[in-house]
Order: C-alpha cells, then structure tokens, then sequence
C-alpha cells in the first residue's frame, strides 16, 4: 500500500483551509508523514495528528523567501520518509518545487490535481473542467500539486488525540544559495479573507469598467473576498492574484457573487463548485445565468450598492 508526504512550507497556529484539505487527502494512505520546512507550533501539532499523520518532519526555520531552503528541505523529507507520493499545494512556488525535484530524483509531476486515489491515480481537470482525466505515473516518486478546494475537509474522529512522532528534518542547507535577497519591502495587507478560503466570494469582471468600488464595498459589507475575472485583471484593473479561472485560483465558497462576467468556460472552470452562486449581468442570455441558482438582470451599478446598503442596514 502506497505511503504520502505532504509538504508546507509553514504551519501556523492554525492550518489554512487549503492545508488541511491535504491533510484530508494523505490520510487516505497507508501512512501519511508531514514534512513542514519551518518550526511547527505545539497547538498546529495537535490539529495535525486528527488527521492521522504518523509522522511529522521539521527543519529548522529559515527567513529564504525563495525557494532554496524549501527544495532542500522537501529533499530531505522524500528521502526520509521513502514516500511513494509528494502531495503539495497548487500555487507557484510549490509547482516549482515539485517539478524541480521530480527532475531531480528521477521521478513523475503531475500538477493542477483534484483527487489522487490510494492506489495512486491522479484525476484532473482538462478543457476548463469539459473533460476529465485519470493518469498514473510509471516511474519513481510521484509528486502531485493538488488544488484547493478539490478535497472536502475531513478530520479522522478516530486519530483525535494520536501520539503524533516528531522528527527533525536530517537537513542540508544549500551552501551558495542561487539567489541572495539585497532588499525587502513591506506591503500593505488587505484584511479582507484569502480568497481561495473565504465564505463569501465578490467577483468582479469587464462590466465593472474599470471601477471595482461597488464590488469590494459590498464584499466588505459581507466579509467576504474579492475576486476577478480575467478581463478585468488583463485591463490592470486589480491584481492577477484575484483572477478566478482556468489560469487562476479555484474557489468554492458557500456565496460567489458574479457582477459584470459573462461566465466564459475558462472563467466557470474556477467558481462552478460555489454552494450558491448570484449572478448580476445585464444581458439576459450571459452564459453565467445557465450556472446561476439566483440571476438579477440589471447595472451592477445601481445593483452592488443597493445589496450592499440593504445588507448593512439589518
Ligand atoms: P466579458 O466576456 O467581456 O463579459 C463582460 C460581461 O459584463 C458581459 O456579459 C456584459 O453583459 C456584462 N456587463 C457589462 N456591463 C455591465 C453592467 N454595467 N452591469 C452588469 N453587467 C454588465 N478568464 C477568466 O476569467 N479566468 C481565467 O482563468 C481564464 N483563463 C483563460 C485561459 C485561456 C487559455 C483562455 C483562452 C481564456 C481564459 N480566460 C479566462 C478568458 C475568458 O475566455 C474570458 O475572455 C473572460 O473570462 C471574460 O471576462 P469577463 O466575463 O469579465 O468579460
């Protein structure tokens, strides 16, 4: 029976969403380890282990932004824990690593999964979500970054309390780093939800032209997160962190609301799981009312604020 790593760069207090989604995933193996490239709190330990991981790996911390430190550290773990699948996260840096090191040990990637069976079959998603796709890798370790929101969180009742064994990662630091930082910077932080764990979704799209106001208004009113399509992000309108798609992030909030987005195959592909999802546009026959469970045909104008009032007044 097949063995899982999963792979953090760091672990909070509290697991993110996304994190413990492949939490959910690994224990679905015959042993799960969790290698975390930074110190890991007492109180993240104890969510850990009500997944049923076995065993958890730590390297010292390390303040690299970059990738060095994590390669380094995820060598290590897959070499410790002779896991036959890497699970890791779907965003940039982790596709990075994961595709580096597969290179590297001679093994298989597979990226932008949504599910990997016990016997090791990754599905995904192809055509914006048309077709889909069952692949199995023939050859050495198997490292698959998962998307979020593909795997519904599910703690294991009966590990609650399992002793948990802690290991420090047998870990060697790159001696020249590639890239050295000469400089930081600090940005502002928004406070809104990280959009691939938020509740509540507020999508804008090119109906906004070029003013998202209403749009993150009435998502602050519903302290929900505030996404786009990719119109509105190729027209520098907001930033490409907040394109919903096919090339961007997935969600699947409780609430998506959809104002000014004709709903584009490419663009559903990202949203189309939503529990419930509100679209405002005001051409009757935009294809995001055929996956709409309420459509308002109107000015997201005149719309967003109304909501926004209405929902602040109660
Ligand atoms: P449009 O299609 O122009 O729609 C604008 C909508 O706003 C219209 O339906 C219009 O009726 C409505 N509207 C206008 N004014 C108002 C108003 N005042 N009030 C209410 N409604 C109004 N797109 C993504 O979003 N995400 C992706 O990840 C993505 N990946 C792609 C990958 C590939 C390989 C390709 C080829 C395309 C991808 N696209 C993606 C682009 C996608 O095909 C669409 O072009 C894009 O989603 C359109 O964005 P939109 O709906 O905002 O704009």
């Amino acid at each position: 029976m097949p063995s899982a790593l999963v792979f953090f760069n760091e672990l909070s207090d509290a697991p993110s969403k996304a994190q413990r989604e492949l939490l959910t995933l690994a224990s679905r193996f015959d042993r799960a380890t969790l290698a975390v490239a930074s110190e890991v709190p007492q109180s993240a330990q104890d969510v850990v282990s009500g997944y049923g991981v076995d065993k958890l790996l730590v390297a010292p911390g390390n303040d690299d932004v970059f990738i060095d430190h994590a390669l380094s550290a995820l060598a290590a773990a897959v070499k410790q824990s002779e896991a036959d699948v890497v699970l890791v996260a779907n965003d940039n840096f982790n596709r990075e690593i994961a595709a580096r090191l597969a290179v590297r040990l001679d093994g298989a990637v597979i990226t932008d999964a949504i599910d990997v069976s016990a016997d090791l079959v990754v599905t995904k998603d192809e055509l914006a979500g048309s077709y889909s796709a069952q692949a199995k890798a023939t050859n050495g370790t198997l490292f698959v970054t998962v998307k979020p929101n593909s795997i519904e969180d599910a703690p294991q009742p009966q590990s609650q309390g399992q002793q948990l064994e802690v290991q420090p990662l047998d870990y060697e630091a790159a001696a020249t780093p590639a890239i050295r930082i000469v400089a930081t910077e600090a940005k502002a932080v928004s406070d809104r939800p990280k959009l691939t764990e938020a509740r509540v979704v507020v999508a804008g799209g090119r109906g906004v032209n070029g003013d998202f106001g209403p749009v993150e208004d009435l998502a602050d009113a519903l302290a929900g997160a505030v996404g786009a399509s990719r119109a509105a992000t190729d027209a520098g309108w907001i930033s490409h962190d907040a394109q919903i798609g096919q090339t961007g992030v997935t969600v699947s909030p409780q609430l998506f609301i959809s104002a000014g987005i004709s709903g584009a195959i490419q663009q559903k592909a990202g949203m189309q799981t939503s529990k419930c999802i509100i679209a405002i546009n005001k051409d009757v026959d935009a294809p995001v009312f055929e996956i709409a469970d309420f459509g308002i045909v109107g000015d997201l104008a005149k719309v967003l604020p109304q909501a926004a009032e209405e929902i602040r007044r109660r």
